[in-house]
Protein backbone atom coordinates (compact mmCIF):
# COMPACT_ATOMS: atom_id res chain seq x y z
CA UNK A 1 0.00 0.00 0.00
CA UNK A 2 0.61 4.10 -0.19
CA UNK A 3 -1.08 5.43 2.10
CA UNK A 4 0.27 9.03 3.53
CA UNK A 5 0.35 6.88 7.17
CA UNK A 6 2.81 4.02 5.46
CA UNK A 7 5.24 3.54 7.93
CA UNK A 8 3.84 5.41 11.22
CA UNK A 9 3.00 4.14 14.67
CA UNK A 10 0.57 5.79 17.29
CA UNK A 11 -1.35 5.38 20.28
CA UNK A 12 -5.28 5.77 20.07
CA UNK A 13 -6.66 6.82 23.44
CA UNK A 14 -10.79 6.87 23.84
CA UNK A 15 -12.15 4.35 21.59
CA UNK A 16 -15.26 3.23 23.39
CA UNK A 17 -16.91 1.65 20.74
CA UNK A 18 -17.38 2.47 17.16
CA UNK A 19 -19.51 5.46 17.09
CA UNK A 20 -16.48 6.98 18.96
CA UNK A 21 -14.61 10.27 17.30
CA UNK A 22 -11.38 8.26 18.23
CA UNK A 23 -12.70 5.34 16.48
CA UNK A 24 -13.34 7.26 13.60
CA UNK A 25 -10.28 9.01 13.00
CA UNK A 26 -8.15 5.77 13.76
CA UNK A 27 -9.75 4.01 11.11
CA UNK A 28 -9.54 6.30 8.73
CA UNK A 29 -5.13 6.27 9.84
CA UNK A 30 -5.59 2.70 9.65
CA UNK A 31 -6.86 3.01 5.67
CA UNK A 32 -3.70 4.79 4.81
CA UNK A 33 -0.79 2.10 6.60
CA UNK A 34 -0.54 3.50 9.85
CA UNK A 35 -0.12 0.54 12.89
CA UNK A 36 -1.69 1.03 15.46
CA UNK A 37 -2.12 0.92 19.42
CA UNK A 38 -5.18 1.34 21.60
CA UNK A 39 -6.38 1.98 25.38
CA UNK A 40 -9.99 1.30 26.79
CA UNK A 41 -11.21 2.26 30.04
CA UNK A 42 -12.45 0.12 32.23
CA UNK A 43 -13.21 -4.05 31.24
CA UNK A 44 -16.56 -3.14 30.03
CA UNK A 45 -15.02 -1.24 26.89
CA UNK A 46 -12.23 -3.72 26.88
CA UNK A 47 -14.58 -6.17 24.99
CA UNK A 48 -15.75 -3.41 22.31
CA UNK A 49 -12.22 -2.12 21.75
CA UNK A 50 -10.31 -5.30 21.25
CA UNK A 51 -12.97 -6.79 18.22
CA UNK A 52 -12.12 -2.72 16.78
CA UNK A 53 -8.63 -3.16 17.40
CA UNK A 54 -8.45 -6.34 15.63
CA UNK A 55 -10.55 -5.40 12.23
CA UNK A 56 -7.58 -2.83 11.86
CA UNK A 57 -4.74 -5.10 12.41
CA UNK A 58 -4.23 -4.11 15.74
CA UNK A 59 -3.47 -6.33 18.82
CA UNK A 60 -2.13 -3.79 21.33
CA UNK A 61 -5.38 -2.73 23.48
CA UNK A 62 -4.31 -1.42 26.74
CA UNK A 63 -6.08 -0.68 29.69
CA UNK A 64 -5.49 3.32 30.43
CA UNK A 65 -7.70 5.10 33.58
CA UNK A 66 -5.84 8.61 32.83
CA UNK A 67 -6.43 9.96 36.77
CA UNK A 68 -4.48 6.55 37.93
CA UNK A 69 -0.85 7.48 37.76
CA UNK A 70 0.26 3.55 37.96
CA UNK A 71 -2.10 2.78 34.95
CA UNK A 72 -0.58 5.64 33.18
CA UNK A 73 2.99 4.60 34.10
CA UNK A 74 2.52 1.15 32.61
CA UNK A 75 0.50 2.37 29.60
CA UNK A 76 3.82 3.98 28.42
CA UNK A 77 6.12 1.25 29.68
CA UNK A 78 4.13 -1.22 27.41
CA UNK A 79 4.79 0.91 24.96
CA UNK A 80 8.39 1.60 25.37
CA UNK A 81 8.78 -1.94 25.35
CA UNK A 82 6.94 -2.70 22.23
CA UNK A 83 7.74 -0.36 20.16
CA UNK A 84 10.36 1.98 21.60
CA UNK A 85 9.45 4.87 19.44
CA UNK A 86 6.98 6.24 17.58
CA UNK A 87 5.40 8.85 15.46
CA UNK A 88 1.39 10.24 17.27
CA UNK A 89 -0.79 10.13 20.06
CA UNK A 90 -4.93 11.00 19.73
CA UNK A 91 -6.33 12.50 23.02
CA UNK A 92 -10.24 12.20 22.65
CA UNK A 93 -11.07 11.33 26.66
CA UNK A 94 -13.40 13.85 28.14
CA UNK A 95 -15.48 13.33 31.31
CA UNK A 96 -17.67 15.31 33.56
CA UNK A 97 -20.61 14.03 35.76
CA UNK A 98 -23.67 14.42 33.46
CA UNK A 99 -25.77 15.86 36.27
CA UNK A 100 -23.41 19.18 35.85
CA UNK A 101 -24.27 18.61 32.68
CA UNK A 102 -27.88 20.69 32.18
CA UNK A 103 -28.86 23.46 33.93
CA UNK A 104 -26.12 26.18 34.66
CA UNK A 105 -22.42 26.79 35.10
CA UNK A 106 -23.10 28.62 37.44
CA UNK A 107 -24.00 25.72 39.93
CA UNK A 108 -20.70 23.53 39.30
CA UNK A 109 -19.27 21.39 42.53
CA UNK A 110 -15.83 21.91 43.75
CA UNK A 111 -15.43 17.92 43.00
CA UNK A 112 -16.78 17.97 39.67
CA UNK A 113 -15.26 21.18 38.65
CA UNK A 114 -11.53 19.30 39.55
CA UNK A 115 -12.17 15.68 37.91
CA UNK A 116 -13.72 17.27 34.85
CA UNK A 117 -10.34 19.65 34.84
CA UNK A 118 -8.20 16.02 35.53
CA UNK A 119 -9.74 14.03 32.94
CA UNK A 120 -10.53 16.27 30.02
CA UNK A 121 -7.70 18.72 30.18
CA UNK A 122 -4.50 17.59 32.24
CA UNK A 123 -4.55 14.23 30.74
CA UNK A 124 -3.50 15.92 27.67
CA UNK A 125 -0.63 17.17 29.45
CA UNK A 126 0.29 14.53 31.33
CA UNK A 127 0.24 12.37 27.91
CA UNK A 128 2.53 14.81 25.81
CA UNK A 129 4.83 14.87 28.68
CA UNK A 130 5.45 10.82 28.59
CA UNK A 131 5.21 11.06 24.75
CA UNK A 132 7.32 13.07 24.26
CA UNK A 133 10.79 11.07 24.84
CA UNK A 134 9.13 8.45 23.25
CA UNK A 135 8.34 10.33 19.67
CA UNK A 136 10.18 10.26 16.34
CA UNK A 137 10.94 13.21 15.24
CA UNK A 138 7.99 15.10 12.78
CA UNK A 139 6.13 13.06 15.56
CA UNK A 140 2.32 14.86 16.51
CA UNK A 141 0.03 15.15 19.21
CA UNK A 142 -4.04 15.45 18.10
CA UNK A 143 -7.03 16.21 21.38
CA UNK A 144 -10.92 17.02 20.82
CA UNK A 145 -12.11 19.88 21.77
CA UNK A 146 -15.96 21.50 21.03
CA UNK A 147 -17.13 25.20 20.40
CA UNK A 148 -18.21 25.67 23.52
CA UNK A 149 -14.81 26.02 24.42
CA UNK A 150 -15.64 29.65 22.53
CA UNK A 151 -18.94 30.77 22.75
CA UNK A 152 -21.63 29.43 25.67
CA UNK A 153 -23.70 26.61 24.81
CA UNK A 154 -26.75 25.23 26.38
CA UNK A 155 -25.96 22.55 29.12
CA UNK A 156 -21.93 22.58 28.00
CA UNK A 157 -21.04 24.05 31.32
CA UNK A 158 -17.99 23.19 33.10
CA UNK A 159 -16.96 21.11 30.65
CA UNK A 160 -16.94 24.53 27.85
CA UNK A 161 -14.91 26.06 30.65
CA UNK A 162 -12.25 22.66 30.48
CA UNK A 163 -11.99 22.90 26.81
CA UNK A 164 -11.32 26.29 27.05
CA UNK A 165 -8.34 25.05 29.16
CA UNK A 166 -7.32 22.40 26.73
CA UNK A 167 -7.59 24.90 23.65
CA UNK A 168 -4.94 26.95 25.53
CA UNK A 169 -3.04 23.55 26.54
CA UNK A 170 -2.55 23.32 23.02
CA UNK A 171 -0.87 26.64 22.56
CA UNK A 172 1.83 26.15 25.76
CA UNK A 173 2.78 22.65 24.69
CA UNK A 174 2.86 23.25 20.71
CA UNK A 175 5.70 25.81 21.65
CA UNK A 176 7.16 23.32 24.44
CA UNK A 177 7.48 20.83 21.86
CA UNK A 178 7.99 22.89 19.33
CA UNK A 179 11.66 22.72 19.69
CA UNK A 180 11.87 18.92 19.76
CA UNK A 181 9.68 19.32 15.84
CA UNK A 182 6.23 17.74 17.59
CA UNK A 183 3.46 19.00 16.71
CA UNK A 184 0.20 19.88 19.09
CA UNK A 185 -3.34 20.54 17.34
CA UNK A 186 -6.90 20.34 18.35
CA UNK A 187 -9.76 19.37 16.28
CA UNK A 188 -13.23 21.44 17.04
CA UNK A 189 -15.67 18.98 15.90
CA UNK A 190 -19.40 19.77 15.62
CA UNK A 191 -22.04 17.87 17.73
CA UNK A 192 -21.78 13.87 16.99
CA UNK A 193 -24.00 11.10 18.70
CA UNK A 194 -21.91 9.90 21.02
CA UNK A 195 -22.24 7.76 24.20
CA UNK A 196 -20.11 10.67 25.69
CA UNK A 197 -22.52 13.61 24.47
CA UNK A 198 -25.72 11.60 25.29
CA UNK A 199 -24.79 12.97 28.64
CA UNK A 200 -25.18 16.12 27.39
CA UNK A 201 -28.97 18.18 28.10
CA UNK A 202 -31.11 18.36 25.08
CA UNK A 203 -28.71 16.94 23.02
CA UNK A 204 -30.70 16.22 19.96
CA UNK A 205 -32.06 19.72 20.04
CA UNK A 206 -28.60 20.68 19.61
CA UNK A 207 -27.79 18.19 16.17
CA UNK A 208 -31.08 20.26 14.59
CA UNK A 209 -30.24 23.62 15.71
CA UNK A 210 -26.49 22.88 14.21
CA UNK A 211 -27.66 20.78 11.07
CA UNK A 212 -30.19 24.16 9.93
CA UNK A 213 -27.59 26.36 10.92
CA UNK A 214 -23.99 24.87 9.47
CA UNK A 215 -23.31 26.28 5.95
CA UNK A 216 -23.68 22.68 5.03
CA UNK A 217 -26.74 21.89 6.58
CA UNK A 218 -25.87 18.75 7.73
CA UNK A 219 -24.24 17.39 11.14
CA UNK A 220 -20.61 16.30 10.79
CA UNK A 221 -19.88 12.30 10.33
CA UNK A 222 -17.59 10.33 11.80
CA UNK A 223 -15.80 10.12 8.20
CA UNK A 224 -15.35 14.09 8.12
CA UNK A 225 -13.68 14.05 11.47
CA UNK A 226 -11.40 10.88 10.65
CA UNK A 227 -10.41 12.90 7.75
CA UNK A 228 -9.07 16.09 9.04
CA UNK A 229 -7.90 14.28 12.52
CA UNK A 230 -5.89 12.22 9.90
CA UNK A 231 -4.81 14.83 8.11
CA UNK A 232 -3.54 16.56 11.79
CA UNK A 233 -1.48 13.75 12.66
CA UNK A 234 0.40 13.13 9.20
CA UNK A 235 3.15 14.97 7.70
CA UNK A 236 0.58 16.28 5.15
CA UNK A 237 -0.09 19.03 7.96
CA UNK A 238 3.97 19.25 8.96
CA UNK A 239 3.44 23.17 9.35
CA UNK A 240 0.83 23.35 11.39
CA UNK A 241 0.80 23.61 14.99
CA UNK A 242 -0.76 25.08 18.06
CA UNK A 243 -4.26 25.33 16.30
CA UNK A 244 -7.44 24.17 16.89
CA UNK A 245 -9.25 23.28 13.47
CA UNK A 246 -13.23 23.70 13.49
CA UNK A 247 -14.86 20.58 11.58
CA UNK A 248 -18.28 21.75 12.16
CA UNK A 249 -19.82 21.74 8.69
CA UNK A 250 -18.96 25.67 9.29
CA UNK A 251 -21.18 26.46 12.02
CA UNK A 252 -18.90 28.49 14.21
CA UNK A 253 -18.71 30.97 11.43
CA UNK A 254 -22.59 31.51 10.92
CA UNK A 255 -23.13 35.09 12.93
CA UNK A 256 -26.52 34.87 13.01
CA UNK A 257 -28.41 31.53 13.50
CA UNK A 258 -31.48 31.44 12.04
CA UNK A 259 -34.30 30.71 14.92
CA UNK A 260 -37.23 29.51 12.57
CA UNK A 261 -36.28 25.93 11.74
CA UNK A 262 -39.30 24.60 10.78
CA UNK A 263 -38.64 21.53 12.45
CA UNK A 264 -36.73 22.27 15.41
P1 LIG B 1 -16.90 8.62 23.58
O1 LIG B 1 -17.77 8.36 24.76
O2 LIG B 1 -16.95 7.66 22.47
O3 LIG B 1 -15.39 8.81 24.04
C1 LIG B 1 -15.01 9.36 25.29
C2 LIG B 1 -13.88 8.51 25.80
O4 LIG B 1 -13.30 9.06 27.00
C3 LIG B 1 -14.31 7.07 26.15
O5 LIG B 1 -13.55 6.17 25.38
C4 LIG B 1 -13.99 6.96 27.63
O6 LIG B 1 -13.59 5.65 27.99
C5 LIG B 1 -12.86 7.96 27.76
N1 LIG B 1 -12.59 8.34 29.15
C6 LIG B 1 -13.40 9.03 30.00
N2 LIG B 1 -12.82 9.12 31.21
C7 LIG B 1 -11.61 8.49 31.12
C8 LIG B 1 -10.55 8.23 32.03
N3 LIG B 1 -10.60 8.62 33.32
N4 LIG B 1 -9.45 7.54 31.58
C9 LIG B 1 -9.38 7.11 30.31
N5 LIG B 1 -10.37 7.33 29.39
C10 LIG B 1 -11.45 8.00 29.81
O7 LIG B 1 -17.33 10.08 23.09
P2 LIG B 1 -16.69 11.08 21.98
O8 LIG B 1 -17.77 12.04 21.71
O9 LIG B 1 -16.08 10.33 20.89
O10 LIG B 1 -15.58 11.85 22.83
C11 LIG B 1 -14.23 11.96 22.44
C12 LIG B 1 -13.73 13.40 22.59
O11 LIG B 1 -14.39 14.20 21.63
C13 LIG B 1 -14.03 14.03 23.95
O12 LIG B 1 -12.91 14.84 24.31
C14 LIG B 1 -15.21 14.91 23.65
O13 LIG B 1 -15.33 16.00 24.55
C15 LIG B 1 -14.84 15.38 22.27
N6 LIG B 1 -15.93 15.99 21.47
C16 LIG B 1 -17.12 15.35 21.31
C17 LIG B 1 -18.13 15.95 20.57
C18 LIG B 1 -19.46 15.27 20.39
O14 LIG B 1 -20.44 15.94 20.06
N7 LIG B 1 -19.56 13.97 20.58
C19 LIG B 1 -17.91 17.20 19.96
C20 LIG B 1 -16.68 17.83 20.12
C21 LIG B 1 -15.69 17.22 20.90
Amino acid sequence: TTGFMQGKRGLIMGVANERSIAWGIASKLAEQGAELAFTFQGEALQKRVVPLAASVGSDIVLPCDVTDEASMDALFATLADKWGKFDFVLHAIAYSDKEELKGGYVDTSRDNFSRTMDISVYSFTDVARRATDMMNDGGALLTLTYYGAERVMPHYNVMGVAKAALEASIRYLAVDLGGRNIRVNGLSAGPMKTLAASGIGDFRYILKWNEYNSPLKRNVTLDDVGGAGAYLLSDLSSGVTGETHHVDCGYHVVGMKAVDAPDI
